[in-house]
This record gives structure tokens, sequence and C-alpha cells, in this order.
């Protein structure tokens, strides 16, 4: 492995500054000197990644998680909003999705930065802080909350999706007053709950008043930078059948094998969705884009009793420009044709019931000013230009996007096996998207040198 001296490594980063120096309005100096604080302060961010990681976090047990976060912003000296989801209140304003559950101390957390003499454009830099459930943990190398390092990957569940988002953000802002400036914005340093299951934490913030002209979310999207992402909707099917002893199944009906065949079915229309005539052209290079996900079954009663029962956790996702009651109507006519066509089924009952994500999907406008911003900060660092990428997943960015009146997109660190087992992040890339975000905060909000 190469060693690089403290010297050389400043030779490095000038040069690098230098070609793309004309991109930018920032000094490359104070590029340089953010690029060197991040990189000198790179212990601490690890730290914080791996303290991130070790506090379990999974719905409705964030708020240890977010007194951790609440420390860290106060000992920034940023003021603290914390508040909670007033569903009551919340579900009036477009982008709400009915809850899944509602659980005390489930608050966001705003750490607001105000400067003494503003002069640039405000920021949010965004993240959630609840992670997805971690599997059979006997899959896990290690326990997920409990994080290691190895060839300079961190591991454990949240790591990339998205602690160490998250840690990037704050780093960056420590970055201005390690090198004796202040960005010259308001700046809106927010960590959130609820994004895996409904973004009705994001959606609280929102309504709460937090508007800016551009949000950054660093998920973990392998440093390119998001053009669109997919709506999703959660949907519960609870299938009811004939129930019947065994030995006479022909007269009855599994509630479990007649589930089967209506989410067969149902895959048909996912399929008919990934057509390449009907996408928009940010998903034309995307390969199938949408998913339809069997993520939970439960049902039976009895091993020699035909199932009366069965319910299926699903998940679906669609175009953006396409509206979630429009789809919800596509997945009840697909049902009701499905038993009309199959007699084998006609005494089944389906039930829906709707919880969790009603989200439209959102593009991103790439021409605007935020995304060439973002773009050229990112060249700045890499010396590449940035990928685009059109994700098959939700986001909070779409609340932004679409009723928010702020422009959003996602760029975060190279991460491996999200929602999976043995999650991991690249710290190399942390460090990073932490640098991009330093040099686009000078770049966007601009920045005062603090007096002495
Ligand atoms: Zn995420």
């Amino acid at each position: 492995m190469e060693t690089i001296t403290r010297a050389r490594m400043e030779e490095k980063l000038m040069s690098q500054i230098g070609r793309s120096k004309s991109n930018l309005n920032v000094d490359p100096k104070v590029i340089h000197d953010l690029i060197q604080a991040i990189e000198d302060q790179k212990d601490s961010l690890v730290k914080l990644i791996l303290d991130l990681v070790s506090i379990n976090s999974l719905l409705g047990n964030e708020d240890h998680a977010q007194n951790f976060i609440e420390e860290q912003f106060r000992s920034r000296s940023l003021a603290i909003d914390r508040f909670g989801i007033n569903h009551d209140e919340l579900k009036k304003y477009p982008g709400y999705s009915p809850s899944i559950g509602d659980w005390e101390n489930h608050e966001n957390i705003v750490g607001i930065f105000k400067p003494e003499k503003p002069k640039g454009r405000s920021l949010i830099l965004n993240g959630h802080i609840d992670v997805v459930p971690v599997g059979d943990e006997r899959l896990w190398t290690n326990p997920p909350f409990e994080p290691t390092i190895k060839d300079g990957h961190l591991y454990g569940r949240g790591s990339g999706d998205m602690k160490a988002g998250i840690a990037a953000f704050i780093v960056a802002f420590d970055s201005f007053k390690k090198i004796g400036l202040e960005p010259a914005a308001d700046i809106f340093l927010q960590s959130v709950v609820e994004e895996e299951c409904t973004g009705n934490g994001a959606l609280a913030c929102l309504q709460r008043g937090y508007k800016a002209q551009a949000a950054i979310i660093p998920e973990p999207f392998n440093e390119t930078i998001m053009s669109a992402q997919v709506g999703v909707l959660w949907l519960n099917m609870e299938v009811f059948g004939k129930p019947s002893h065994v030995l006479n199944a022909n007269h009855g009906t599994n509630a479990i094998e007649g589930a089967f065949v209506l989410w067969q079915h149902l895959k048909s229309l996912c399929e008919d969705w990934n057509n390449k005539k009907n996408r928009p052209a940010a998903f034309s290079n995307s390969e199938d884009p949408i998913k339809f996900n069997l993520g939970i079954i439960e049902g039976g009663e009895w091993a020699s009793s035909l199932a009366t029962r069965c319910q299926m956790n699903l998940r679906i996702g669609f175009f953006p420009g396409i509206h979630t009651e429009d789809v919800i109507k596509s997945i009840e006519k697909n049902i009701t044709q499905t038993i009309q066509n199959n007699p084998e089924l006609s005494d089944l009952k389906v039930n829906l019931l709707y919880g969790g994500f009603q989200s439209q999907g959102c593009l991103v406008d790439l021409e605007s000013d935020f995304v060439k911003t973002l773009s050229k900060c990112h060249t700045s660092i890499t010396n590449a230009e940035p990928d685009f990428f059109a994700s098959a997943a939700t986001t909070d960015a779409r609340t932004f996007n679409l009723y928010g009146d702020t422009p959003a997109t996602c760029y975060g660190p190279k991460a491996r096996n999200i929602h999976g087992i043995d999650e991991c992040v690249s710290i190399n890339s942390v460090i990073k998207i932490s640098q991009v975000i330093a040099v686009f905060i000078a770049e966007w909000c601009l920045f005062n040198r603090l007096s002495k």
C-alpha cells in the first residue's frame, strides 16, 4: 500500500482542486482547508458513526438515538427543535401516509444554525434515524447493533442507511469552525423518524415550517446524485378461505394457497408497469425499477385444516406521475379479475387494508442550479462527473420536492447490503461525501470569517 505523506497529500489535493477550481466560485484555498479539516477529523467521523450504529433505533425506539443527536447538536451551539408527529394535524396535508403505530418518545430533531451575517442560500441537511429490522440475527457475522470495522468498511444495521450520512453532514458542518469560518446562510440539520414506513417524520418537519433553497439527503446511493425515485404503496391483503378438514379439501378453499394465486397475478401487473414503453425517461435505462414485494405472510391455524385466513404485507412500487389512488384502483381491479377468472377461488373473501407508505414518486430537476452546483462540488473532490441514479426505492426527498417548495436530492456514500445482512458502509466514501457537502455549503451558503 502506498504511504502518502502529508506534503504529498497536500500536493495531490491542490492539483485536484486546481483542475476543477474554474467551475466553483469558492476560493481553492478554502476548499483545500475544508477538505483537510475533514481528513483531520476522520477519527471523530468514524467514532460518530460507531456511536450512532450502536444505538438501536428501530421503529418506535428512536428516542435514545435522538437523545444522542440532540447532545451532538447542542454541543455545536445549534438551537434545538424537538417535536413529535401529531397525526390528527398531519393527516390534513398532502403527502401524509396512514400511520402504522403511535409511539411515545418518537420525535424529530432539528438543529438550527443561523449566521450572524446572512448572505448565501439556505440549506436543509436531512437524514433518517430509524433503521429497518435486522432479519434473523443468526445470519449476521457480528451482532447488528455492535458495529465493527473491517477492510475499510463499518458494519452494522443502519451504518449505510443512513447513520453514516448523518455523521457526514455533521462533520461537514464542523469543518467550517475548524478553519475559522462560519456558513453564511440558515442551515437546518434534521434527524427524522419514520422514513422507512411512512415519511411522516419529514412531512412533520415541513409542516412545522422548515423549508430551504435546497435539501441534501445523504442516503447510501454510492456517490451518485438521485435523479428520480419511484412511488411506494404499502398494502395488507387479508384473505379468508372456506374452512374444511383436509380430507374434504375439495369442498373448501385454502386461504394461504388462494392468497398465493392472487399474489402471482399481481406480479404480472408489476411486469406490465416495468414495460419500457410505460416508463418516464429518468428510468429508461434502469433494470426493472418497479418492484412488488411480499414482505410478510402469516396465516393458517392447524396442519390438518385448510387455512381460514392469510395475510400478506405487500410493497408496491410505481412510477412518478402516477397517483396513489390510481395504483390502489389497479391493484383492486387485478384482485377482482383474478377471482372472477379462477372459479376455484370463488369462495375467497379479500379485505384490503392500507397502512404505511402512500407515497408518490418524484423527479429531480437536473437542470436546476442546485443540482448543477452539487455536481460541480462532487467533481471538485472526485475529479469525475457524477453519475445520476433513478431510485427504485422511495426517500424523504419526495416530501421536499413535491410539497415543500424545496429542491431536494439524495447524495450519499457507498454502502452494501442495506436492509440486508451484514450491512456496511465504506469509510473512505463517507469522508468523500462529507467533503463534498462541506464544499457545497461553502459554495451555496457562502461563509464569513469568524472573528478571533
Ligand atoms: Zn434510507
